[in-house]
């Protein structure tokens, strides 16, 4: 093997960060080579520190290790801050002022995949920087040195930090499942500083995720919690995913509150003290949310799908509150701007300690359009853009009324439907919302008309999947 340049498998380097299956695509050399090209880009950058951590999964270390060794080896020195959420190793970056970070992560995926997150100074490192660091490490184009590691414990301040948001109200019972996933670090030090009664699921830190897959935007995932939240009487149960920059809620009868539906509530206390301000939210989200930032006095900007996407854009505009229908929620008006579960939940819980009503009294309340989850179904890396690109052309040539910011989001009599294509998977996604039952029933036949005539088939199974 030469070690003077390396070269990555064609599948690991992705639109958000760099992730495949351990062993398979994804090697301890493969971590050395992004420690040692991350820590070259940093250099040239003037910087000289990088904060890294990594989660639960039980090939995180050896991959830490080896991408340890990378950055040291282009002379750029690791505070290493250890098994931690995502957000946490955001956080280090801020607290340590460091040049950038790294996240190894497998995020919500099976125990085998791994991968790495990363920010470059205060910003994501994504898209066109993940394609030019794999350029770099073919053709070696490396600093050398010799940088030192430190470790570092970073999570008294972190959830200090987190916990001087909280604001005092009622006291409420809840229910918390971590997944067996890297938040069960910090946990405990937030809710054993809450107010109220605290039922903490799944605790340990598992890389094998014995409970359930750690991802709340799956319902049979969020089970567990909407059992124990019945059965113990809780006001709300909040899940995470794997690394702790996804949020899941259900309210105190077990309903689950999907990401468009929490960022009302959100969006709603964020324009209290940021009034007329820009609150952002993707193409995947129920109109409703649009209409009740604008009821409430916000400008609602519809934007990409893609956590790196809205954070970058999020900066720009100086928006105070940005979230995606995954569960990513950005806070930019007391907090950093990044996605932080924990600490989403915590503006949650304001919210809900402040009010006389419920959750469940608020989510009853919302505007109930019927609608589809989020539709992902097979279509080929080298054909999904292109469907997408022929659906456009027909809908320009019939005059429809459609957004082209990620794919197309129609208009259409009574509601809309969405198509775009997956940045990370060989997918196709698709929503419909209407005001009924039956214009969702036509909106559905308008999407498989628009993509029958690009050859393409939406399964049986999608179209059964409302809620
Ligand atoms: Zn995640």
């Amino acid at each position: 093997m030469n070690r003077n340049v390396h070269q990555f498998d064609r599948s690991v380097l992705r639109e958000y960060d760099i992730r495949g299956v351990v062993g398979r695509t994804i090697h301890a050399a493969d971590a050395r080579a992004i420690g040692r090209t991350f820590g070259t880009l940093v250099r040239r950058k003037g910087g000289k520190r990088v904060a890294l951590g990594y989660d639960g999964r039980l090939s995180s270390p050896g991959l830490a290790a080896a991408c340890v060794e990378g950055l040291t080896a282009a002379g750029v020195d690791v505070v290493n801050i250890g098994l931690v959420s995502t957000p946490m190793l955001y956080f280090a970056v801020y607290h340590f002022d460091a040049d950038g970070g790294i996240q190894i992560t497998g995020s919500h995926n099976p125990p085998d995949y791994n991968g790495f997150k990363m920010m470059m100074g205060k910003k994501s490192f994504f898209g066109s920087d993940i394609q030019m660091l794999g350029a770099m490490a073919g053709k070696g184009d490396w600093d050398t040195g010799q940088g030192r590691e430190k470790s570092r414990n970073v999570l008294p301040e972190y959830t200090a930090r987190l916990l001087k948001d909280v604001k005092p109200g009622k006291k409420l019972k809840i229910a918390w499942d971590t997944g067996n996933g890297a938040v069960g670090v910090s946990i405990r030090g937030v809710v054993d500083k809450l107010p109220g009664e605290h039922i903490v699921l799944n605790e340990n830190v598992d890389g094998t995720f014995p409970a359930h897959h750690p991802d709340p935007t799956v319902p049979a995932n969020l089970e567990q919690l909407m059992t124990e939240v019945r059965r113990h009487g809780c006001d709300l149960g909040i899940a995470f995913d794997g690394d702790g920059d996804r949020i899941g809620a259900v309210d105190g009868k077990g309903r689950i509150l999907w990401g468009d539906q929490l960022m009302v509530l959100w969006a709603r206390d964020v324009l209290k003290s940021r009034p007329g301000a820009t609150i952002i939210a993707d193409v995947k989200a129920s109109q409703v949310l649009f209409d009740e930032i604008a009821r409430a006095g916000g400008r609602p900007l519809m934007f990409k799908t893609g956590h790196s996407l809205i954070k970058s854009k999020m900066a720009e505009i100086g928006a105070p509150l940005a979230g995606e229908m995954s569960g990513h929620v950005f806070f930019a008006d007391t907090f950093f701007g990044f996605d932080d579960a924990l600490y989403c939940a915590l503006r949650l819980l304001n919210i809900v300690a402040n009010a006389k009503e419920s959750l469940a009294d608020m989510r009853d309340v919302l505007p109930q359009p019927v609608n589809t989850p989020e539709l992902r179904f097979d279509c080929a890396d080298d054909r999904k853009f292109a469907v997408v690109e022929e659906v456009k052309g027909r809908l320009l040539a019939q005059g429809a009324k459609f957004s082209d910011i990620d794919g197309v989001r129609v208009s259409s009599k009574g509601g809309w439907w969405l198509l775009r294509a997956s940045n990370t998977q060989p997918v196709l996604v698709a929503r419909c919302e209407a005001d009924d039952r039956a214009g969702l029933d036509r909106l559905m036949d308008e999407l498989e008309t628009a993509l029958a005539a690009s050859g393409v088939k939406l399964p049986d199974e999608t179209s059964a999947g409302h809620h």
